[in-house]
């Protein structure tokens, strides 16, 4: 995170990077910094992607790169800042609108023949069709047909300005309404023919992304851009696959919802980076198992290091393996106790958390204290024959609650909240471990 700053000024002062391979090379870089020369576990479109949607966030410098392009490309979208239209198209042969939509870079090739031109406008033919598939609103047949001038002239009438439905039908506004608007008939009519291309196409009506992201806003386009290329990125590929795996293992499918609701506020439970980790380890399956150990190293052996019998796949290591489902019936019973409550013993809401809403609103965060403990706990004894026994859940348990959960709440709320809180936490150990005294 240290260099991304860096790194952005640099893209957005100086917009050249004509092969894109080197993002791949620094790709490999920070991915052998991050997995520390092991082989990476997680995809990169997953460490990249936003946590909303189950990533880690971690910055994608090409998409910066590519974010910081379309916020130079701004200009030749906008045509208002003259300055910039004249001193980046100096030698252009047609309007900025003609390169950009009607395809003049074929019969204008010089175009491409300028350092800066060339780095934004290969960005731009990588995302033209994603971000407009009909004719676009700010776009202007004007400019683009337009005699070329030495100087940019300003107020070039654009599509969302010009048309006018009539019926189920967009037509062009007549000559006489588009007369202060156009440099002369003659112009009027290369309008018209270009508009009976445009209209095969179809137009854009409503506004589109790239209007909302990067036209209309004044300020954080940089991010807003960042945010949509991501999202096409990454699209699909994030969490499918871990998805289909749980929905596999378990058989049957966790809700969408339910997933996201973990990410959103599932994962806010702690300030803890430790019990954060152990989610995120969980729902990407990150741990090893004797099945994929076996693979790798050619191994004949590949049962589970617990039982010894069944094969030691992921799933059965946490949770059919016939002792595990001992340490978690001893839980289950013990929450039971604490919660007064009983919710159905389902894998999600051990293994992940997603408990399907059955655990009480003020019970949440408890909730996934404990099962976050005794998942950790599993983990530490991870390759061996052990499981945690009760008492150590315990322990592990008030550790967290007390050192993550309090001081990080007496950070964070009023004063108020605070006596409440502690009320709440002593109450919490008294009665369902009766094991603190305070
Ligand atoms: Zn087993």
């Amino acid at each position: 995170m240290n260099v991304l700053p860096k790194m952005l000024f640099l893209f957005q002062t100086l917009q050249i990077v004509d092969r894109v391979e080197c993002f791949g090379k620094w790709q490999k870089d920070i991915s052998k910094f991050v997995w520390q020369g092991k082989k990476p576990r997680i995809k990169f479109k997953i460490l990249t992607d936003s946590k909303e949607r189950g990533g880690f966030a971690l910055p994608d410098l090409r998409l910066y790169y590519e974010a910081a392009a379309f916020c130079w490309m701004k200009d030749w979208l906008l045509l208002e800042n003259t300055d910039v239209l004249d001193l980046e198209g100096f030698d252009n042969a047609f309007g900025w609108h003609a390169y950009l939509w009607y395809d003049k870079v074929k019969a204008h090739k010089m175009f491409k023949n300028h350092i800066v031109r060339k780095a934004i406008f290969m960005v731009w033919t990588k995302y033209k069709d994603l971000l407009e598939n009909k004719t676009p609103r700010w776009l202007s047949p004007a400019e683009a047909k337009a005699w070329k001038k030495p100087n940019m002239e300003v107020g070039w009438p654009k599509y969302g300005e010009i048309l006018e439905k009539v019926g189920e039908n967009w037509r062009l506004q007549s000559y006489e309404k588009l007369k202060n608007k156009v440099q002369n008939w003659f112009h009027y009519a290369q309008i018209q023919e270009v508009f009976k291309l445009d209209k095969k196409v179809g137009f854009q009506v409503e506004k589109s992304k790239l209007e909302t992201e990067l036209l209309e806003p004044k300020t954080k386009v940089l991010s807003r851009m960042y945010n949509l290329l991501l999202k096409w990125n990454t699209q699909d590929e994030t969490v499918k696959s871990a998805m289909i795996k749980w929905a596999q293992d378990i058989g049957y499918n966790i809700m969408f919802e339910d997933w996201e609701r973990l990410w959103t506020t599932g994962m806010k439970f702690t300030a803890r980076n430790a019990l954060k980790e152990n989610i995120m380890k969980m729902i990407y399956r990150w741990y090893m198992t004797p099945v994929k150990l076996a693979k790798i190293y050619h191994l004949s052996d590949n049962k589970c290091w617990k039982c010894k019998e069944a094969e030691g796949t992921f799933f059965h290591l946490w949770w059919t393996c016939p002792k595990v489902k001992v340490f978690w019936e001893m839980i289950h019973n013990e929450l039971k106790k604490v919660l007064k409550y009983t919710f159905p013993k389902k894998p999600e809401a051990f293994l992940l958390g997603i408990d399907g809403q059955k655990v009480l609103k003020n019970d949440r965060t408890f909730y996934m204290y404990a099962t976050t403990a005794a998942r950790i706990l599993i983990a530490k004894y991870w390759k061996t024959q052990d499981l945690p026994t009760l008492e150590e859940w315990q322990t592990q348990l008030m550790d967290y609650m007390q050192l993550a959960e309090m001081t990080g709440r007496i950070r964070d709320l009023g004063e108020e909240t605070i006596e409440e809180d502690w009320r709440k936490f002593k109450d919490y150990l008294q009665k369902y471990f009766k094991l603190y005294e305070c």
